[in-house]
């Protein structure tokens, strides 16, 4: 890791800490209208957070949900048809 405003200064470089995060539940609302959408696959994607004069990072487990309401079919709809 290239030195930054975290590894300078007394005492030795730390390592960052690392944190698993999950919320992927099996369905989660389609915010538009609350129908249950189901999950199709998980991502995870890595986040800066923070912590004592180290680095800290978050591996967050999520959902990608796909619902199966009017508005949600409409919506791939218009973004596929132009
Ligand atoms: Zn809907």
């Amino acid at each position: 890791m290239p030195p930054n405003r975290f590894s300078r200064g007394p005492g030795p470089a730390q390592e960052p800490i690392y944190e698993t995060h999950q919320h992927a539940p099996k369905r989660c609302p389609y915010p538009k209208c609350g129908e249950l959408g189901r999950r199709k696959r998980t991502r995870t994607r890595t986040v800066r957070h923070l912590a004592h004069k180290r680095l800290a990072f978050w591996k967050v487990l999520t959902g990608v949900y796909a619902a199966a309401c009017t508005c949600f079919l409409d919506l791939l709809k218009n973004r596929f048809s132009s």
